[in-house]
Order: structure tokens, then C-alpha cells, then sequence
């Protein structure tokens, strides 16, 4: 079970409490309900409370990234509660997209002259992508409010995905790279990204992927990196001992081609590292000792500890606090999908490009916005019942409120209450595997309350 935050009645943050206890303080009315998600509770009377260590651990990915909240405890490091952040990234591109297609055909129409602007494209220093700058500050964002609902002590984070100081030791022949060598998680890791995660032979993408021998150990190969490449268990089986030239005997060109990249060694490092980097050094502002290690040593632990892959798993495995960690296998996590505020688009438009909506668009209605989490209890008409979900707001005061069982539309603002304001982010429940669920809806449902 995910643990609930807990605040003292000057909204400070204690340590977290079980759920049990949660709903104890809350029947005997020493506790109100300060934010739904993550599900955080307020002390009414009492101020202080013990304070023990807790490290916010995060494993940065390119679709969703992994947070989990560490307590170390005498009895050992425990999660206490964990989250997928699922990014934007392909939204916010395509959006861009379309915004220059759009700018692009306005150029083209018959309209005044407009002289040329030069250099006012410059890019500050420091700059990104907009697709990565939105993952860098959706982590800092979610670091920033986690802050304000438990006492953080440390931040780890996952800033490379090998160690390449480790991979230049001179020594590096002779060391086993075989599963279970912490080196060999930063060897493999390095080999994936050096041979683009396809197999050097036949470029088979999505597949297990194992270490191979150029020159095989049985003909005297070395352990080096430049005799070792990647590919799929087919190949490695059919190449056996096999020299490369008899393996690909009929593709000459290619075999030279993989002799050359395996000798050259990989230089992308800086470009593949460079979003978590980005990710390390705004996670600075925080002011917290910052520990960052790499993809490596995160898998290794992983492995040991025999925990299934998954991103907030992943991010209790980072560094090497992560080499003993426990993980309740009730333990849910948070899915915290970052939605954004809404778009300045005035009024939808017909396929012509002509306004359909006559109204100027109002962000607000009736003091409801889109993506407010609402409760609307509905006495009359044809939606009977009672709603939780996500809202959006119509021009007409009739919202659409998103629930788990699908989309309900024409409810009136009369019957919502506001639950919890959007912060622009969605959340909804990922269920543990054991316990057997209901597949998930589709939309944006919220699956359960904490607790
Ligand atoms: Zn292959």
C-alpha cells in the first residue's frame, strides 16, 4: 500500500502514515483531507512528530519516468510511495508541428509585405528541445511538490545510462563481463547504445539482445570492448565459433562495416546522457545532497533483488542505496500523466479553417476549468447518479465529466463540487499484478480514492 502524506496543522510535512491510520484519524475527526493526489492528510491539532530520513530516488525515461520516496529506516530502506510520470514529449512535438505547418501556409497567402527578420532566433544557452525541457520541469515540478508533503532528505537520481569512467579502465581486459559482474551491467548498457539497441547482423529492433564475440574466445577473441558487439539469440546461435567473414560470407561489405564500428569507439555518450543531465543539474535548485549514478549499477540492482521491471521499480533501484531496498508487493503506484493547462486556441474550427464555436473560449466556467477533479451528485434528468472524474468545462455551464465507466456529458455545474483543482497533471491508480482487476478504461479515469 502506498503510505499517506501527512501534515501538521501549520501544513509542515511529517512522516507519512499507513492508510489504516489515515482512516483511524480520519473517523475520529483528528485529521481532514488536505489533497486527494497524491491522497495527503492534515493534522488538527498536533505540530511535531519523529523525523526520519527520506531520499526522493528518480529514474528519468524518455516516455515515463520513475519516483519512488526511500525511507531509511533502522530496520532497513523501505519505498513508501512510488510514481510513473508519464511525459508529454510526442504531444508537445506534433503540436509544434502543426503550429509551423500552420505558419508556414500563412506565409504563402496574399498578405501585406513583411520585411524579413534576421537573427532573432538565437537560443540561450543551455537550451532544449521543448519536448525535453517539458520531462526536465515536469520532474522538478513533481520534486517540488512532494517537497511540501514529506521531509526530503537526499535526491538520487540516474544521470547516465553507463559509467563510462568505469568502461575507460585501462584494465579492461581479463574482467568477466558475465551476468551478475555490477561491470557488466555498465558494459552491456554501453554496447546497447553503441550498436542502437539492434542486433549488429541482422538489425532485428525489440528482441533479446545478448553480448557476442566478434572473434569467438574459443579462437582467442579478447574480453575488449572493441571484440564485442550486440545481437539476437539467432544470430549468436547460427555465428557459434565462427569467424565474422565465414558467418556473413556473402556480405562482405557489412561484415567490414561491423569490424570498423566495433574498433571505433562509441562518441554519442554526450547526446544520449544529455536530457538526465539536464535533469541532475536543475534538480539542484533544491538544495539537497545530490547523488547521481548510472543505468548500470540501476539494472544490477535490480536483478540481484529479483524485482520485475517497471519504472518506479527502476527508480528505487538507482545508486547504491538502491542495492537493498524493500518493495511491498501491495505496493501500487501513483500513474501521474502530465496533461498541460488547455491551449489559446479561441474557438474550434470546421475543416474550411472557418470559427464553428461563436463564443470567445473562457478558461473558467462557473468557477470550474477543465481537468478539475469533480463530484457531481445529479438529481434530475437522464444522468441520474453520482460522478467522479476529471471535468470539462462547456460554454453552456453542462460539463463532460470523465469517469471510470466512460464520458458523461450534459451535467450541469450545479450538481459538481469541486474535488481537487487541476495542477495539470491527470492521476489514476496502477493496481498490484496479483489482485485480480478490471481491464483499464479507456480515458482519463480516475481507477480508486487512496486508502
Ligand atoms: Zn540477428
Amino acid at each position: 500500500m502506498q503510505k499517506t502524506f501527512v501534515l501538521n496543522k501549520n501544513k509542515q510535512p511529517l512522516m507519512p502514515c499507513s492508510a489504516e491510520r489515515a482512516r483511524q484519524l480520519l473517523s475520529k475527526r483528528k485529521a481532514a483531507v488536505f489533497k486527494l493526489y497524491p491522497f495527503t492528510i492534515i493534522l488538527k491539532e498536533r505540530e511535531k512528530g519523529d523525523i526520519q530520513k527520506v531520499e526522493v530516488k528518480i529514474d528519468p525515461g524518455s516516455k515515463a519516468s520513475g519516483i519512488a520516496l526511500v525511507g531509511n529506516f533502522e530496520r532497513g530502506k523501505e519505498v513508501l510511495w512510488a510514481a510513473n510520470l508519464e511525459h508529454k514529449g510526442q504531444t508537445i512535438k506534433s503540436l509544434l508541428d502543426s503550429r509551423r505547418a500552420l505558419r508556414r501556409g500563412r506565409r504563402q497567402r496574399k498578405t501585406r509585405y513583411r520585411a524579413p527578420r534576421f537573427n532573432n532566433r538565437t537560443r540561450k544557452e543551455g537550451w532544449l528541445a521543448p519536448s525535453v525541457q517539458s520531462r526536465v520541469d515536469n520532474i522538478c515540478t513533481l520534486v517540488k511538490r512532494l517537497s511540501k508533503l514529506i521531509p526530503l532528505a537526499s535526491i538520487s537520481v540516474e544521470t547516465v545510462r553507463f559509467d563510462m569512467q568505469k568502461i575507460q579502465n585501462p584494465e579492461i581486459s581479463g574482467i568477466e563481463y558475465q551476468q551478475g559482474e555490477l561491470f557488466g551491467y555498465e558494459i552491456r548498457e554501453y554496447l546497447l547504445e553503441k550498436w542502437g539497441r539492434k542486433c549488429a547482423y541482422c538489425l532485428a529492433e525489440n528482441t533479446r539482445l545478448e553480448i557476442d564475440h566478434i572473434l569467438a574466445k574459443s579462437r582467442g577473441g579478447s574480453d575488449q570492448i572493441s571484440n564485442l558487439a550486440i545481437c539476437c539469440r539467432d544470430c549468436n546461435v547460427k555465428k557459434s565459433n565462427h569467424t565474422i567473414h565465414e558467418f556473413l560470407k556473402d556480405k562482405p561489405l557489412l561484415s567490414s562495416k561491423i569490424l570498423d564500428k566495433a574498433k571505433t569507439p562509441f562518441k554519442d555518450v554526450a547526446s544520449v546522457n544529455s536530457t538526465r543531465i539536464a535533469i541532475a543539474q536543475s534538480l539542484a535548485q533544491f538544495n539537497l545532497p545530490l547523488t547521481s549514478s548510472s543505468g548500470g549499477i540501476t539494472k544490477f540492482n535490480r536483478v540481484m533483488q529479483g524485482y520485475e521491471k517497471d519504472h518506479w521499480i527502476d527508480a528505487a533501484c538507482v545508486g547504491e542505496s538502491g542495492s537493498f531496498v524493500h518493495i511491498s508487493p501491495l505496493l501500487a503506484p501513483l500513474i501521474i500523466r502530465a496533461t498541460g493547462r488547455g491551449c489559446r486556441q479561441f474557438c474550434r474550427m470546421d475543416k474550411y479553417g472557418f470559427p464553428r464555436t461563436s463564443a470567445k473560449k473562457q478558461k473558467s466556467v462557473y468557477g470550474f476549468k477543465t481537468g478539475d477533479l469533480v463530484k457531481a451528485t445529479v438529481l434530475k434528468g437522464k444522468n441520474i447518479g453520482t460522478y467522479f472524474g476529471r471535468v470539462a468545462v462547456r460554454h453552456s455551464g453542462n460539463f463532460c465529466i470523465d469517469t471510470p465507466a466512460g464520458k458523461v456529458d450534459g451535467v450541469n455545474h450545479k450538481y459538481c463540487q469541486n474535488l481537487q483543482r487541476s495542477d495539470g497533471y491527470a492521476y489514476l491508480f496502477k493496481q498490484p499484478k496479483e489482485a485480480a482487476i478490471p481491464p483499464r478504461p479507456k480515458g482519463r479515469g480516475i481507477l480508486a480514492v487512496n486508502g
